[in-house]
């Protein structure tokens, strides 16, 4: 087993998995176990990862000046990316028109614009912990985002000795985190067979469902083969100045680990990882842009949320106008922005574009059933985008070391 690497145990987990799944699939009990562990075990280290890895990131980077022109620089790159990923959504949809034609016959129900205004105006300020161990608790991503940056930020600021201390301190519990992570990923072709097994074993019969959702399914996946394989690796390639195969190469081991849970914060100790040691993006940007990455920067997701919108409107007969249409792109990014790293999260935040251009919310009901397959496919596209991220922010600030 040791000369066998562990991206292709995990793609061999993975068909071996689907086998099981498809054929003894009552059996599932008797492994899934092994998923439950594995996805565990991940988020058992999550919340102490992404505090230590961001103090840690912070206190590195240094000045004040040197942090905002940081931050800003990978929020707008983030944004960059997904933008250009529903744009990519928006023109497949536009032309395959995956719904057309399946009217459905129910009525319009145009609801309030209120609402989404309000959440998006909370959701920001709930980046404010009003007590941070309820941010940790229940792994409120921004807050404990927002708690670490600051507190990094005011480490720089104490005295020499304290300083010295923290910042030692926080470098050794991120050394301990990526340790246990460079362990637990060790088990990740065991988790990732059980994780396949279960979900197999409690989908509904693919071939219906491919039948009559065939061509949305076919909208979303083109589009995200399109983001993921043309626009991504031209970025990495001429901005991030690095090999996009040697690249994927590298980050293989946490893409087939994001296929199979659906979530980017489970997978994020084995992006760090890989980034880290497979692409020599050094720990101060790495610690900084994908913990962040991870939480606001889903292209996959941008991307799945303006088709699926479209695919409604299509379904209803509704003709989306042009401006309507720039609506559902600005919310399809705020959508992506703000949905959790987990799995669905993406399918419940598509009521902030339904409410937003006035289409009927049971719509979500539509593209329910073939959700969890897009999840699979969306969430590795978060992921190599985070991990293309973090190089070119690495390779603009002259940090990528040598591998
Ligand atoms: N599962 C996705 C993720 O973790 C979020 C989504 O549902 O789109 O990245």
């Amino acid at each position: 087993m040791k000369k066998f690497p562990l991206h292709w145990q995990i793609l061999l987990a993975l068909l071996l998995g689907i086998l099981y799944g498809s054929f003894l699939g009552d059996y599932s009990e008797y492994v899934d176990w092994m998923g439950d562990l594995f996805l565990r075990a991940l988020k058992m280290i999550i919340i102490p990862l992404i505090l230590s890895s961001i103090i840690s990131g912070v206190t590195g980077i240094g000045t004040a000046e040197n942090l905002g022109r940081l931050g800003l620089k990978t929020i707008l790159y983030y944004l960059s990316t997904s933008i250009l990923a529903i744009v990519t959504g928006l023109f497949f949809v536009n032309l395959i028109h995956p719904g057309v034609g399946a009217d459905l016959g129910l009525t319009r129900d145009v609801t309030d614009l209120g609402i989404m205004r309000q959440s998006f105006g909370q959701t920001l300020i709930n980046i404010i912990p009003t007590n941070i161990f309820e941010a940790f608790s229940q792994a409120n991503m921004l807050s404990i985002i927002f708690f670490s940056i600051i507190f990094g930020f005011f480490i720089n600021l104490t005295g020499e000795k304290s300083r010295t201390f923290l910042t030692t301190f926080f470098d050794a519990v991120f050394e301990v985190m990526m340790k246990i992570t460079m362990f637990i990923i060790r088990f990740a072709p065991f988790g990732v067979f059980g994780i396949i097994v279960y979900q197999i074993s409690q989908s509904e019969n693919i071939t219906t469902l491919a039948q009559s959702m065939g061509l949305y399914m076919l909208t979303v996946i083109l589009g995200l083969m399109v983001h993921s394989l043309i626009t991504l690796p031209l970025i990495a390639r001429f901005i991030g100045r690095i090999h996009p195969w040697r690249h994927f190469k590298a980050v293989t081991t946490p893409l087939l680990t994001a296929f199979s849970t659906s979530s980017s914060s489970a997978t994020l100790p084995l992006t760090i990882q890989a980034v880290e040691t497979n692409c020599g993006v050094s720990n101060k940007i790495s610690s900084f842009t994908l913990p962040l990455g991870a939480t606001i920067n889903m292209d996959g997701t941008a991307l799945y949320e303006c088709v699926a919108a479209m695919f409604i409107a299509q379904a209803y007969g509704i003709e989306l106008s042009f401006v309507q249409q720039v609506i559902v792109v600005i919310t399809a990014l705020l959508a992506s922005i703000g949905a959790a790293g987990i799995p669905m999260a993406g399918l419940v935040m598509i009521t902030i574009i339904l409410t937003a251009v006035g289409l009927p919310l049971e719509g979500v009901g539509l593209i329910l059933a073939v959700d969890r397959i897009l999840d699979m496919f969306r969430t590795t596209v978060n992921v190599w985008s985070d991990t293309c991220g973090a190089v070119v922010i690495a390779r603009s600030e002259g940090e990528i070391l040598k591998v």
